[in-house]
């Protein structure tokens, strides 16, 4: 089903995330230059590319905790504005999960599930906390629910934010990072959750360095650098065949 936007553009129900000529300055610096991406309903993107080369800033901007500056993001047929219902609206349809979990640390696992459910959505607290359950087993750690952040490892604490973020139903789900802060063993129980999520079918786009994880599971896999998406393709071609010097010298120096 296809409908026009004010703006010209096309947008139907089968694109979570189109993204239009867009540019991002922080003050002076041109962090973000002519990014153009659409992403559809269900695919699964893995974004790599060298420290410093936007890709954290690029998925910020999808869910609004940056703004840019020019050109176009649609975010499940609603442009992006500075309207703030419309950027709750948006938060509540893009979860986030970061490098560094970002607990609430004075809070029990539970009432780090439940506190935007209850809050934000309104939901009474007997069916958030049925809810956060649901998804605390599906990460596999329900047994930890009545404990502190600094209770569980890091391995856990991750799971957790990422139980948190299903908690508010999202329809796209972004990664920034999620597995680098990690130690070494605890990587793969983290992947392993992202890696059923994905099969779920969830929308996702991870920026990640976990190749692995990217020829498992990404239908495509984007390279960055210097603000601008160089190359993109499917994993096997995007690691067999990297187009651009850039993105073989950066595999060159990944794998
Ligand atoms: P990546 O995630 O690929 O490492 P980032 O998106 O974090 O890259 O950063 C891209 C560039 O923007 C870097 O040069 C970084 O120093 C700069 N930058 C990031 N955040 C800010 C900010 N809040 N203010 C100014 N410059 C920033
Ligand atoms: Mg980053």
């Amino acid at each position: 089903m296809a409908n026009a936007n004010p703006n010209g553009a096309q947008i139907t129900d089968e694109i979570a995330v189109q993204i239009n000529g867009m540019h991002k300055w922080y003050g002076e610096f041109h962090v973000l230059k002519d990014i153009n991406l659409t992403v559809n309903r269900g695919e699964r993107i893995v974004i790599c590319g060298p420290s410093g080369s936007g890709k954290s800033t690029m998925i910020r901007c999808i869910n609004r905790l940056e703004e840019h500056q020019q050109g176009q993001i649609i975010v499940n047929g609603t442009e992006l504005t500075s309207d703030l219902k419309q950027i709750d609206a948006v938060r509540r349809e893009v979860g986030m999960c970061f490098q560094h979990f970002n607990l609430f640390p004075h809070l029990t696992i539970m009432e780090n599930c439940t506190l935007a459910p209850i809050w934000v959505r309104k939901v009474p607290k007997k069916e958030a906390e049925e809810t956060a359950m649901k998804y605390l087993e599906r990460v596999k750690i329900p047994e930890q629910a009545h404990k502190y952040p600094g209770q569980l490892s890091g391995g856990q604490q991750q799971r957790v934010a990422i139980a948190r973020s299903l908690c508010m139903n999202p329809e796209i789900m972004l990664f920034d990072e999620p597995t680098s802060a990690l130690d070494p063993e605890m990587i793969s129980e983290v992947l392993d959750v992202m890696i059923d999520l994905a099969q779920e079918g969830m929308t996702m786009l991870c920026v990640t360095h976990e190749m692995g994880f990217a020829r498992k599971v990404a239908n495509r896999v984007i390279f960055m650098d210097g603000g601008q998406i160089i190359e993109q393709n499917e994993p096997e071609e995007f690691f067999n065949n990297p187009q651009s010097e850039r993105t073989q010298l950066f595999l060159s120096q990944i794998l």
